[in-house]
């Protein structure tokens, strides 16, 4: 037997082995899901399959990486690299990239992220008269994205009369108009945001045959991880490419679905097995990730939900300590109380930074944690917080990138036509939009025929500047790489030297950003293959699609020693020693807003599977009896997903006696365990920690505790290469 093979049980074999026809595998977490389809890819590669025959789909671009990194262990060849693996979205950007002008995009489009579509989204709402107060961007953008992966396009949108109705309801009844506006502006700018991706890469299969036909003889062999949380687009897109040779292999847990607020249903796994005939399912019930405590409990909490298909994971792992409970008076008192426990832990059992990850509900938790963390010098990192790629400096270099990509970029193209300064007032512009816009044209063609349009004569030098830098950065395309581009682009657009020439610590650190972005640029352009598994392309393109979809549990570098703070959704399949859980309480976890069906209210507790379910050895939840939020004090009880948990693994001598024990605290324990603990719910200590409640303050007084937006997250890989700094920035001023 083939050595990767050695160590499965006998249901993963099984799975592992099998080589033809559609098979799903349905098992609950760290039961090795993942592990199988690794080796199925291996095992296929063994076997005769061709990798360019394989089309392995995962939830993050890194967990890709990763999967390729062990096949090439396994196999001890080169093979992995000419697999098709990433996520749905850098798959299908790749395959759109060559085909998109079949659909009337340019094959180099611009893909656009959040911010690009929501800023394209209040440009549309202003131009149509709408009031952005009432249509606000990101309300219009979730509905759009919701029609988006539901396959439902603007003109249904606008025809389906329960839609309506129900834009009417929210007193919302433009909404139609607005996503007609968008995606014409989207498809005139030659642009397709996260859910085009999707829906484009659907429509051409649809009205393409012979795409289509191509497709499915390319990839006979289909993997999909994390099933459950497919939604219909995704579905239909994975249907139609298996349609031929019917090899798909699905693997997922029900009980960890938890996007079905982004049209992901678990009827997907309910439905694949009436898609396809002779479906053969395999379950996993060992589980290799946790202690006995710790999957007892999350066990237990998971049986409350109604609709879930029964399993039982059990595991031969250790018993393990038993989950903690831990009360704090306060957020800030149970950042500190994280912090402690971690520099604690760190001390007494030999663990790294990297060990642990602390995950939340909701971003705005990760501020107390960030504070404690960064008081006690422990090195941390955000992930879902403002990423690299949003930074000013980094987004004003990658528009110039995605100009000189894509000419048709009008967001980018706004963005830069006057940064830095060169003369091309906001008026000017303005009216070139108008213009653009009245005569069906692009902006870019406006610029380019500024002589027609009657600018002044210093105006109309500055634009034709202008344009003839952004040509002479596209000359360079056909015959450079990325890196030198935008060496180029650097140089010539004076951005580098604008940056450097402000001496403040913020000019410093933004002129630091820059030249990291061009060391990964030249690192991305000189890796033998690209994230997505492409070899060789080095263009300037490939390299923008890349970054654009990176996540951020992406941006990681391995060897970073860091503890990881992330909400539940970006922690799903992955695993961490030690695991802490903030803000247990309810109107937290669950959420709110999350309480009003018995729907919602079970997406909240497969979300408090997830969470469990991440920690190896050690788990912490923790919840405080009041904190700030939206400005308010506010008291919370604990989840009712405590009281959910068996007792017999629970150690609640950090909570005061029981999780919903609102008297005082035991005095068992070490000194340093009684210093932890919560002073129990006493609104007049709250008071002494954080002042009187608004309502008692007077009208003028600031509360002594602001909530604050979480800073930047602190990327402590980003430093730039010292070797590079020197040769290099010579050659950008
Ligand atoms: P999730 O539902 O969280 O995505 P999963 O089912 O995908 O979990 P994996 O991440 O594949 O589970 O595996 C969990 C852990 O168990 C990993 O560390 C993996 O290496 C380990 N593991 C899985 N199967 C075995 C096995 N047969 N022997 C030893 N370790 C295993
Ligand atoms: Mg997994």
């Amino acid at each position: 037997m083939q050595d990767y093979l050695k160590g499965l049980n006998e249901q993963q074999m099984a799975a592992a082995m099998h080589m033809k026809g559609p098979l799903m595998i349905v098992a609950g977490a760290g039961s090795g899901k993942t592990k199988v389809l690794t080796t199925r890819i291996a095992y296929l590669l063994a076997n005769g399959v061709d990798a360019f025959n394989i089309l392995a789909l995962t939830f993050t671009n890194k967990a890709a990486a990763e999967m390729k990194e062990r096949i090439t262990k396994m196999l001890g060849n080169n093979e992995a690299r000419n697999l098709y693996i990433g996520t749905f979205h850098s798959v299908f950007a790749r395959i759109l990239r060559g085909e998109a002008h079949r659909i009337g995009y340019p094959n180099s489009f611009t893909i656009y992220d959040g911010d690009d579509s929501r800023s394209v989204i209040k440009t549309v709402i202003n131009e149509l008269n709408l009031d952005d107060k009432h249509y606000k961007p990101n309300v219009v953008q979730s509905r759009i994205s919701q029609a988006k992966n539901a396959l439902v396009g603007p003109a249904e949108y606008a025809m389906d009369s329960a839609i309506q109705q129900e834009d009417m309801r929210s007193n919302r009844p433009a909404i139609a108009q607005i996503y007609q506006a968008y995606a014409a502006r989207c498809f005139k700018n030659g642009a397709m945001d996260f859910d085009d991706l999707l829906l484009k890469m659907h429509d051409l299969l649809k009205n393409f045959p012979e795409v289509l036909h191509r497709f499915q003889h390319k990839f006979k062999y289909i993997m999909i991880d994390e099933y459950q949380d497919t939604n219909p687009v995704q579905y239909e897109i994975t249907k139609l490419l298996a349609a031929a040779n019917e090899n798909i292999c699905v693997v997922g847990d029900d009980a960890q679905s938890i996007y079905s607020f982004r049209g992901a249903t678990i009827e997907n796994i309910l439905q694949f097995q009436k898609d396809y005939d002779d479906v053969k399912v395999i379950k996993l019930e060992q589980n290799y990730r946790s202690t006995k405590s710790i999957l007892h409990v999350a066990n237990e909490v998971i049986k409350n939900n109604k609709g879930q298909i029964p399993k039982d994971l059990w595991t031969e792992n250790d018993g393990g300590d038993k989950i903690r409970l831990v009360r704090t008076m306060t957020d800030n008192e149970e950042g500190r109380f994280v912090a402690d426990t971690i520099q604690e832990q760190k001390l007494r059992y030999h663990y790294y930074n990297r060990d642990f990850a602390i995950l939340y509900r909701t971003n705005a938790q990760s501020r107390a944690f960030e504070e404690s963390l960064r008081r006690m010098g422990i090195a941390y990192k955000i992930y879902g917080g403002l990423s690299f790629y949003q930074r000013k400096e980094i987004k004003d270099m990658i528009a110039y990138l995605r100009v000189t990509a894509n000419t048709r970029d009008e967001e980018a193209l706004k963005r830069i036509i006057n940064y830095p300064v060169r003369g091309i007032g906001k008026t000017t512009i303005e009216r070139a939009v108008i213009v653009a816009n009245e005569q069906q044209i692009t902006l870019w063609e406006v610029l380019n025929r500024a002589a027609e349009f009657g600018y002044k004569a210093g105006t109309l030098e500055a634009i034709q500047n202008f344009v003839t830098m952004i040509r002479y950065f596209q000359s360079m395309l056909a015959d450079k790489n990325a890196y030198d581009v935008a060496v180029q682009v650097g140089k010539h657009t004076n951005l580098v030297k604008e940056l450097f020439s402000d001496k403040t610590t913020e000019g410093l650190a933004r002129y630091e950003n820059v030249q990291e972005l061009l060391n990964s640029i030249k690192e991305w352009t000189e890796s033998p293959s690209n994230d997505d598994g492409e070899v060789g392309d080095k263009t300037l393109g490939v390299y923008l699609q890349q970054i654009t979809l990176l996540t951020d549990a992406d941006n990681e570098k391995e060897d970073a020693d860091v503890v990881k703070l992330m909400t539940i959704h970006a922690a799903k399949g992955l695993e961490f020693p030690v695991v802490f859980v903030g803000g247990v309480e309810e109107s937290i976890f669950p959420s709110g807003m999350s309480i009003n069906t018995r729907e919602e209210l079970e997406e909240e507790r497969r979300l408090f599977y997830v969470a469990v379910t991440r920690a190896k050895h050690k788990l912490w939840l923790s919840y405080a009896n009041a904190r700030y939020r939206f400005g308010n004090l506010v008291q919370n009880e604990p989840s009712r997903f405590l009281d959910e948990m068996p007792e017999e693994y629970i150690d609640k001598s950090y909570a005061g006696g029981g999780a919903r024990n609102q008297g005082g605290m035991s005095n068992q324990g070490s000194a340093f365990e009684r210093m932890h603990r919560g002073f129990g719910n006493d609104a007049a200590a709250a008071e002494r920690m954080y002042g009187p409640p608004p309502s008692k303050k007077k009208e003028t007084a600031k509360p002594t505790y602001l909530p604050v937006q979480p800073p930047a997250s602190k990327v402590v890989e980003h430093k730039p290469s010292a070797d590079f700094i020197p040769s290099d920035t010579s050659n950008l001023q």
